[in-house]
């Protein structure tokens, strides 16, 4: 496989100065109750506004109307007081790139923190699978958190996103692939073999540490969930964290998604060093969280994510007491190949140990999921990206990492 990316000419990047940012607000993103309120800020009153709210649900998300003029069984003038006060808009696409197996990723253009602020940038990633499409989605612009081994930790926290523009990548994304009913995929498109949805998984995978901006996550995610709508089942949405052990239970509580923990290390001391977060919240304390998840079956397991850094965290010993640690917790484990960035001090395991390493877990009864054909290919591309990845940006790597989840 290859894992080059080629700019579609389909959007071109505008530059950062050319940017306007919305001058009303979106209704992408509410959830029923605000919707209502919306309604209620035109003038529908109180006993309307809940029907009303449900007929206009239904055209966002379930028809992807990006107009209120579609909304044809809404009156001509509630339209127009819509459109007077705000908008159906997505975060603005303003690149799109296609790889020749078909993932796709876009750059998004979201307003900054002040009014007239410079714009922030941030990207999702579809990554499409034998019957399955993962869009990886972004919480944060940057991170405060400061993993050794990620790019984004060099980045800091720019801002939060909302509820709303993590709602509106996945419309991006089902606008993007034609993914809406009555409307038809772009070319070269890989169509799901049942004829079903493009976007079928949800990752947040992307930029920034989704528990630390716990309300619009658990707010986008539990609209994307809602079987009226985008209808995407929350055994079907991962949250990846670092281990902010607090929100995991509340993740548990208010989201009920799948849950993926970025453990990277088997003991305190080398988890401190690449995930700092681990001084606040230890393994022991972030295993007992992961323990007490609530819905862990065989089929509803964790998915503990280990990026494979060269002579840090890859020999036979750590995948020994990752087996020993991880015991009694419905777990699967996902090894990732680093992604290299300029100034990292960091290298990919040799494939050979990740095999050995993979070998060892999977005797020990994990699915290992870069024994797979596919990890397989991501894991030739991670050794031939090596010195080709020192010039891919932020942005292509994160495409790759994101590549290396879905399994
Ligand atoms: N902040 C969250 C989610 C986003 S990162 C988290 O840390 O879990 C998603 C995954 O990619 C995490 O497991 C993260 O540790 C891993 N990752 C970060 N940088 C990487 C790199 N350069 N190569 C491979 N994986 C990386
Ligand atoms: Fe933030 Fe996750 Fe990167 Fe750590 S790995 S710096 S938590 S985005």
């Amino acid at each position: 496989m290859s894992t080059a990316l080629q700019t579609s000419d389909l959007v071109e990047k505008t530059p950062l100065e050319r940017y306007v940012a919305p001058a009303r607000p979106s209704l992408v993103g509410l959830a029923r109750p605000a919707l209502a309120e919306a309604l209620g800020a035109v003038g529908v009153p109180p006993a309307q506004r809940r029907m009303r709210a449900q007929q206009i649900w239904n055209w966002i998300y379930v028809r992807g109307a990006d107009d209120f003029d579609r909304m044809t069984n809404v009156s001509k003038e509630l339209r127009a007081a819509l459109a007077e006060k705000f908008t159906l808009a997505r975060p603005e696409v303003v690149a799109e790139q296609v790889s020749v197996d078909g993932t796709r990723k876009w750059l998004l253009r979201l307003p900054g923190e002040q009014a007239g602020g410079p714009p922030h940038d941030v990207e999702c990633v579809y990554i499409p699978d034998a019957g399955r499409g993962t869009l990886c989605v972004s919480s944060q612009v940057g991170c405060t958190l400061t993993c050794a081994f990620c790019h984004t930790g060099t980045q800091r926290l720019v801002r939060n996103l909302t509820a709303g523009e993590i709602v509106g990548q996945v419309m991006v994304a089902r606008d993007r692939l034609g993914d809406w009913p009555e409307q038809t995929p772009p070319e070269g498109a890989i169509v799901p073999s049942d004829g079903g949805r493009f976007v079928t998984n949800i990752v947040m995978m992307g930029m920034g540490e989704p528990l630390y901006n716990f309300e619009a996550v658990r707010d986008a995610l539990l609209v994307v969930a809602d079987n009226e709508g985008i209808g995407i089942s929350k055994r079907k949405i991962t949250l990846s964290t670092s281990g902010v052990v607090p929100n995991i239970a509340r993740a548990g509580a208010e989201i009920g998604c799948m849950l993926a923990v970025s453990l990277h290390a088997t003991d305190d001391a080398l988890r401190d060093e690449l995930v700092p977060l681990n001084r606040k919240y230890p393994i022991r304390e972030l295993l007992e969280a992961c323990r007490n998840y609530p819905g862990l079956t065989n089929a509803k397991r964790i998915t503990f994510e280990y990026v494979m850094l060269k002579g840090v965290n890859d020999s036979l010993n750590h995948a020994k007491a990752l087996v020993r640690l991880l015991k009694g917790i419905p777990a699967k484990i996902n090894l990732i190949p680093f992604n290299p960035w300029p100034g990292t001090r960091y290298e990919c395991a040799d494939w050979e140990q990740i095999e050995k390493f993979s070998e060892y877990i999977f005797n020990a009864g994990y699915s290992s999921p870069v024994r797979t054909p596919r990890g397989r290919d991501i894991l030739a591309a991670c050794g031939q990206l090596k010195s080709a990845t020192e010039k891919l940006s932020a942005r292509e790597r994160m495409a790759l990492r994101a590549m290396a989840m879905t399994d």
